[in-house]
């Protein structure tokens, strides 16, 4: 083609140009991961044909360049990679590039969310340019130069021009707007650190710079700006612990050092490679979510892997890449598509793998970190089945002494002493233990173990384990009288007729706290037992907790606080008060308000007026 021929590109839109200008308003700045990617396919198309002898010319060093320049306001992509003839723009550039471009519009114009905005490769450098051109040279023996522009119309012009080395040059005329955000060396250096930082093959912006006589000069060597074989593209076996941490340090800088990690490594029936670490998780609530990157062919995609991974694992950091992730559709339509169905599988599976194995042979480590992973663990049980199944295998209980056993042996080690007369094992535990530090004491005095559950999941964890766990019951240690909380045969009840039981209860409401509902009865609970006992049902406040996290029970979490109040009859204070309830109004506030300050619910004028009667009665 040796004289300027002018066309118009192959798309049905009069002007595509502002459509697209606008459908990707807020992602302008992937045009430059998307004219990088295509360097370096160039480069890596030209590394296959020199590997299949096709290409017998010299390859030299491949690299990508990045060139801007700040004050003529253009950006030019410059490559040594396989090139192309006249007649391939016209196909790729003028004919595919374009009219795919033009559907992909036509197909997603309502919908913004399509993962990373995949699809538009060349096309999108009209989203920050008003005239672009292509310059290139062909690998193939005899090819001409190549020169095409368009001016950001439908129409373009292509002719011959001289172009020296194999490759392709495409330049970028910013347009006022784009020169602004876009054309400083500051933002393009960001740009490609975020998209291109793994790329396989070098993308060098600039020189590098070093320090002489108090300034920073360039030196002669490129700065190349990324690293080209990537942590996870190498084998687990050639990689060191050291090696793992680095990578995770280059990733986050800001961040407290992983736990564990898991190298994923699969290529039937998808590829996929990366590496996922555990970081510290202390509240669930504080987690940044956006912290694993997907990559495909070492391309940064997005950060945003929901609806790629389950919920749960969106807590790991790390990174994966996959050349089987559509990227094409629309989030929505992710979570449906049987490739990205298995990858979940599949990371799943790996994630209990490995957990399973660092709790077999490495349990000494396990269990330090246990504190740091259980809220992983525990949202990832109760959201997902499959992972449930596996975890229940290594998921630990910590108990108050700060002992940690799996399931299996946490039930072994209690059922002797915590079975209860229905041959239910009652699991006890603890929500806070200093709270409840009076509770924890008195059921290791009876020979009992007590949990300590005081994590945020902790309350839909015991109600999941219940269900999984047979013949089990939990129970807040707090929840009844230490002698009652695992009752091994029927009590006798004291004898009361009905009109006592109401005068009992009319006698101790009377002098308990207004705006609660009290359920009082009679007990028999030795003459030693404590006089009254202020219990909440577990059934009720279990309720409550899961109202208050959110779910959905607000009835529960509207009612008034309800208390089952136990009235030790066979305590010699409680005989008395009972004998003679006229003369001892001031003994029954006094062993009313003691049950209250168990519970800490003896507070302000209340806590004064105890304090003073304790000490009349001291003396
Ligand atoms: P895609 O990369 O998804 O195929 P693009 O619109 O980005 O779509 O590019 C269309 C085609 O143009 C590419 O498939 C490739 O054949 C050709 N092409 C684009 N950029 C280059 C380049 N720098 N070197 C060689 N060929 C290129």
């Amino acid at each position: 083609m040796a004289k300027t021929t002018k066309g118009q590109i192959g798309v049905t839109t009069e002007n595509i140009f502002p459509v697209i200008k606008q459908f990707l308003y807020s992602d302008h700045e992937i045009f430059l991961r998307e004219l990088v990617a295509n360097a370096v396919d160039a480069e890596q198309k030209l590394k296959a044909l020199a590997s299949t002898g096709t290409f017998k010319g010299e390859t030299g060093d491949l690299k990508v360049e990045i060139e801007l320049d700040e004050k003529g306001k253009t950006l030019k992509i410059k490559d040594n990679g396989i090139g192309m003839t006249a007649d391939e723009v016209d196909r790729y550039i003028n004919q595919i590039a374009f009219s795919s471009a033009g559907e992909f519009l036509e197909k997603y114009k309502d919908q913004t969310n399509i993962i990373g905005h995949f699809g538009l490769g060349f096309y999108s450098a009209f989203m920050v340019a008003k005239k672009v051109t292509i310059e290139s040279l062909s690998w193939q023996e005899g090819a001409e130069g190549v020169k095409w522009t368009c001016d950001g119309s439908p129409e373009f012009s292509m002719g011959a021009c001289q172009k020296e080395d194999r490759g392709t040059v495409v330049t970028l005329y910013f347009d006022d707007e784009s020169a602004e955000e876009f054309g400083t060396k500051g933002k393009i250096r960001q740009l490609l650190d975020k998209y291109c930082k793994f790329m396989p093959v070098p993308v060098v912006f600039g020189k590098k710079t070093e320090w002489k006589d108090g300034k920073s000069v360039e030196t002669d060597e490129d700065e190349v700006i990324n690293n080209t074989e990537p942590l996870w593209t190498k084998a687990p076996s050639e990689l060191k612990d050291e090696d793992y941490l680095n990578f995770y340090r280059a990733l986050y800088p800001m961040e407290e050092e992983p736990m564990f990690w898991i190298h994923l490594n699969v290529d039937y029936p998808f590829t996929l490679t990366g590496v996922l670490y555990f970081p510290k998780i202390k509240e669930r609530m504080a987690i940044d979510r956006n912290k694993i990157q997907l990559y495909c062919n070492q391309m940064f995609v997005t950060d945003h892997v929901d609806n790629i991974v389950p919920d749960f694992l969106t807590l790991l950091h790390g990174v994966i890449d996959s050349p089987d992730i559509p990227l094409n559709v629309s989030r929505s339509y992710l979570q449906s598509d049987a490739n990205v169905k298995k990858i979940s599988t599949y990371i799943t599976k790996k994630v209990a793998d490995r957990l399973e194995e660092i709790f077999k042979e490495q349990r000494t480590q396990y269990e330090e970190k246990w504190d740091n992973i259980k809220l992983f663990i525990e949202y990832g049980m109760l959201s997902d089945e499959k992972f449930c199944e596996r975890a229940m295998d290594f998921a630990l209980l910590k108990n108050t002494d700060g002992k940690y056993f799996s399931l299996e042996d946490y039930r072994k080690a209690i059922e002797g002493a915590q079975m209860d007369k229905d041959k239910k094992v009652v699991y006890l535990y603890a929500t806070d233990a200093e709270a409840q530090y009076g509770n924890i004491e008195a059921a290791k005095n009876m020979g009992y173990d007590v949990l300590l559950m005081d994590c945020e999941l902790d309350s839909h964890f015991v109600n999941m384990l219940e269900q999984k766990l047979k013949d089990c019951r939990f129970a807040r240690v707090d929840s009844d009288t230490a002698g009652n909380l695992i009752p091994k045969e029927d009590k006798v009840k004291p004898e009361m007729s009905d009109d006592d039981k109401k005068a009992l209860g009319e006698l101790f409401k009377s002098v308990l706290p207004e705006g609660n509902e009290y359920n009082v009865e009679p007990e028999n609970l030795g003459a030693e037992g404590a006089p009254v006992i202020l219990t909440q049902s577990e059934f009720m406040r279990r309720w409550r907790e899961m109202s208050a996290l959110g779910g959905g029970m607000n009835f529960y979490g509207s009612m008034p606080e309800a208390y089952d109040v136990k009235v030790n009859m066979e305590n010699p204070v409680i005989a008395r008060i009972w004998e003679d309830r006229e003369g001892t109004a001031e003994l029954l506030r006094q062993v009313v308000d003691l049950a209250l300050l168990e519970k800490g619910m003896l507070k302000g004028k209340a806590l004064a007026e105890f304090i003073a009667r304790s000490e009349k009665l001291l003396v």
